[in-house]
């Protein structure tokens, strides 16, 4: 079952989109040449990036159905890459329900794949900012049971917000309309690890019109303040999940965690 009928926004194809350099990264066709040229531009470790950080929703999405969580409310979406985040926690609990939502109207125009749910389960798609947690909020309480567990995953999304507009606030806000036994999944690009390729990824979504913070580990650790962490904590995109968390092949300037609401 399918919920959800907003209204179509027009979409923009003389500036780029965060959304849609992101999907020109992972390979996709949804994008512009606005979003092609900022992607062009960014160092070869940004493709590795998105790869991994897709990895990490993957790995985290499939952790939690395998917990028993069966709510979903996955805030920035992107456009839809396959394996898309229902399709991996339904693939376990077929009954999952998910609610999607992304403030850039080209998600919604795709949203179709989104929405194609297993019969018992559901999927929904709200276009919103989440900029306006309560408007968020409210239209997943439509959808979802806010009096059981819920994973709430911001998967490179907040270094989109900068402090100026409290994006700890905002993450505070939506967390406090959560129940015990929830989740928050949070991936964020790194200030501090790679900081030259940090700097350079910045200044070229800045040409393109994007501004992006990206923030150190203890910035990024303040978004989980009051939660606990599971295994392995806040650790690179490449070394969630393994326990100790293992330096892998791979470096990362992307950090992930995931952790439980008392
Ligand atoms: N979560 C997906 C996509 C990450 S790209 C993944 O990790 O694979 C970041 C997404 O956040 C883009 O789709 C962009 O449109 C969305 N986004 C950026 N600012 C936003 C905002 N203020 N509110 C809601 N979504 C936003």
């Amino acid at each position: 079952m399918t919920t959800g009928t907003p209204n179509p926004r027009k979409i923009d194809t003389s500036v780029a989109h965060p959304a849609r350099v992101y999907d020109w990264l992972l390979g996709g066709k949804d994008n512009y040449p606005v979003d092609e040229a900022v992607g062009k531009m960014l160092p070869a470790e940004a493709h590795d990036a998105a790869r991994q950080n897709r990895e990490f929703m993957r790995r985290a999405a499939a952790w939690l159905a395998g917990q028993g969580i069966d709510q979903f409310l996955d805030i920035g979406t992107g456009i839809p890459t396959e394996p898309n985040l229902h399709q991996i926690v339904q693939e376990i609990v077929p009954s999952a329900k998910i609610v999607y939502t992304d403030n850039d109207p080209i998600v919604l125009r795709h949203a179709e794949a989104l929405l194609v749910s297993r019969p018992e389960g559901l999927t929904d798609y709200i276009e919103a900012d989440v900029r306006r947690p309560a408007e968020i909020l409210e239209h997943a309480r439509q959808v979802l049971d806010f009096d059981r567990p819920i994973a709430m995953s911001l998967i490179a999304l907040m270094h989109f917000i900068p402090d100026e507009q409290d994006a700890h606030g905002i993450v505070g806000e939506l967390l406090a309309a959560l129940p015990s036994g929830s989740y928050l999944v949070l991936s964020h690009a790194a200030s501090d690890l790679y900081p030259e390729l940090a700097e350079q990824v910045t200044a070229e979504y800045a040409k393109g019109g994007i501004r992006l913070g990206f923030r150190t580990r203890s910035e990024v650790a303040r978004f989980f303040d009051g939660l606990d962490l599971v295994d392995p904590g806040l650790v690179t995109a490449t070394e969630w999940f393994k326990t100790p968390p293992a330096p892998s092949a791979e470096g990362s300037g992307i950090y992930a965690g995931v952790a439980g609401l008392r």
